[in-house]
């Protein structure tokens, strides 16, 4: 198997599962997670045409990508994990979008360090949306309140993003995050990965995260 054959077959998956479940495929954005991938397994993607990427660490995303990006200016880079406040400025310097917003103090933040670079990522709400003990994202109740601070803040705010609860069936909490989204009138949906991008894409996701999938697992 090549590098890139994984990618492909995805893709063809993605295709038949847009087209079964009604949607155009150009509405369905994969965002190949390349954590813990070193370069000379991402080359090999951006050389088949894949341009988006994400990564859910700040560090080792400033340590691998800037080179990459050099490379292929055109690649898209985005932040799905965790963001320390702290690192809000050096995300906002490398990310095209931030799909981890998640606290009030985050969003001061990223507020702070859009002013200072004069550049404005586009921001998706991070929801934990099974209400589990240790996971990022806020509060389902808190959506509104959060959704109005990163607007103030002058966040650019396009949609909600989750990773529903482990080994349980992710569909009633795609089905609820999209429910989210609509009332909000928020237009981005990230949610799916490896595992369950299939019933994503069925219930609206447009950015689905898949890294295992394409790369292999993770030592
Ligand atoms: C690692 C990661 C993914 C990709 O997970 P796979 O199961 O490898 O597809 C998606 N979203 C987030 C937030 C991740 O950290």
């Amino acid at each position: 198997m090549t590098q890139t054959e994984p990618l492909a077959a995805l893709q063809a998956q993605i295709a038949m599962i847009a087209k079964r479940s009604g949607r155009k495929v150009a509405d369905i954005n994969l965002i190949a997670i390349s954590k813990t991938y070193g370069a000379a397994a991402i080359r090999p993607l951006i050389a088949a045409g894949q341009r988006l990427f994400g990564e859910n660490r700040v560090q080792e995303a400033a340590a691998k990508w800037p080179e990459l990006i050099a490379e292929t200016p055109d690649v898209d880079l985005h932040l799905v994990g965790q963001l320390q406040s702290n690192k809000a400025e050096e995300a906002v310097a490398l990310f095209s979008t931030i799909h981890s917003v998640d606290r009030s103090s985050l969003i001061a933040a990223l507020g702070k360090a859009q002013q200072k670079l004069g550049k404005s990522p586009r921001c998706l709400l991070q929801v934990n949306i099974g209400n589990e003990d240790q996971k990022g994202g806020c509060a389902v109740a808190d959506i509104p309140a959060l959704l109005a601070e990163a607007k103030a803040a002058g966040l650019d705010m396009v949609g909600l993003m989750a990773v529903p609860p482990a080994d349980t069936e992710a569909a009633p909490y795609f089905a609820l995050l999209a429910k989210l989204a609509r009332d909000h009138g928020l237009s981005e949906l990230s949610m799916g990965m490896s595992a369950d991008y299939e019933a994503a894409i069925m219930l609206g996701a447009t950015y689905i995260r898949v890294g295992s999938a394409i790369f292999g697992a993770r030592a």
